[in-house]
């Protein structure tokens, strides 16, 4: 197999894609939500080692929710080595896992910004934005990638708290962001919002969860046709199982951690790694025909 030299970066490096990265069986880990993808075994791939920037992104200004760990850190680190300054926001206990990440955009020789804080507040959700743009001195890209995930089996032991939480955490605080943050976006900004393949395939555990999932796409959609106006782009990624704190600390039942992926094709989960260059695209101009449009990545199984 070829190493990756200057002239061919690592995601230039034929690989096969069955075994380039851990499949089950997996130990259980059980950790308290929201989780540490730090104390994951294995620890996820989110890029930190091999995602090569090209300048697609020079001189951007990106917010990233849930960009401590899994899928916002990927879409982070790539989006710092691409060229943009990225603010990432993330809650208080997750501090070791953001502390990584913002060293791995200063290194990028990017600008870090941190800004911990609970998006169930609307309040909170304001100040993140004003913070972000005031920081960053603008704002380009959103990602609206926080999620809250908790599997319960039936709907008998589903409470309100916890469905007013999923609520919130998944749906509310993307309207309030957004809400924030559109008056801010200039035309060739762009929104990406982190659907699932939950919202096309619901597991009967994730009730509510699978919900917010299929909000999210309908959300995308309007959304992208009430600012085409403006010449700001909204799409969507829907993933399907990849391997990150949100699935290891109560998104999945322990015995399904065990086998986590082993029901698609490639017969593995993903890694966070594997999806930033979706992110990428649709952050950047490559992209500018494609807004309402929902990108699958769930290794062979889901829609779209
Ligand atoms: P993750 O746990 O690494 O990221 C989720 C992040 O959400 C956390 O890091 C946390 O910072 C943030 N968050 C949760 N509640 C919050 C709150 N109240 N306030 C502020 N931040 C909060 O896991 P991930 O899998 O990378 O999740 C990212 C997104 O991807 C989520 O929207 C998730 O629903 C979605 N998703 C994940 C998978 C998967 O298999 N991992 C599949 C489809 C969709
Ligand atoms: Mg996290």
């Amino acid at each position: 197999m070829a190493t990756p030299t200057q002239e061919t970066p690592n995601q230039a490096v034929k690989k096969n894609p069955v075994n380039e990265y851990p499949s089950p069986p997996f130990s259980r880990q059980p950790q308290e939500p929201p989780g540490l993808a730090s104390e994951m075994n294995p620890r996820p791939d989110h890029g930190e080692t091999s995602y090569q920037g090209t300048g697609r992104l020079v001189g951007r200004k990106a917010l990233v929710t849930g960009g401590d760990s899994g899928i916002g850190r990927a879409a982070a680190i790539a989006f710092a080595r691409e060229g943009a300054d990225v603010a990432i926001n993330y809650l208080p206990v997750e501090e070791p896992d953001a502390r990584e990440v913002v060293d791995l955009i200063q290194k990028a020789g990017r600008k870090a910004v941190a800004i911990p804080g609970d998006i169930r507040d609307e309040n909170f959700c304001n100040q993140l934005v004003a913070n972000a743009v005031r920081e960053l001195g603008g704002l380009d890209i959103l990602v609206n990638n926080a999620g809250r995930q908790q599997a319960v089996d039936s709907i008998l032991d589903l409470t309100t708290e916890q469905l007013d939480s999923t609520f919130k955490t998944n749906l509310y605080a993307m309207f309030w962001i957004t809400k924030a943050a559109v008056p801010h976006m200039q035309p060739g900004a762009s929104i990406i919002n982190t659907s699932s393949v939950q919202a096309y395939e619901p597991s009967p555990n994730l009730l509510d969860y699978s919900q917010t999932k299929a909000a999210i796409v309908a959300f995308t959609k309007s959304l992208a046709k009430q600012l085409a106006e403006k010449g700001i782009r909204v799409n969507a990624v829907a993933p399907g199982p990849y391997w990150t704190a949100l699935q290891v600390s109560g998104g999945q039942p322990q015995d399904k951690i065990e086998k986590f992926g082993s029901e698609t094709p490639l017969k593995r989960p993903g890694q966070p790694a594997e999806l930033a260059p979706i992110y990428v695209l649709l952050a950047s101009q490559e992209s500018s025909y494609a807004t309402g449009q929902v990108y699958g990545a769930a290794g062979g199984s889901g829609n779209p």
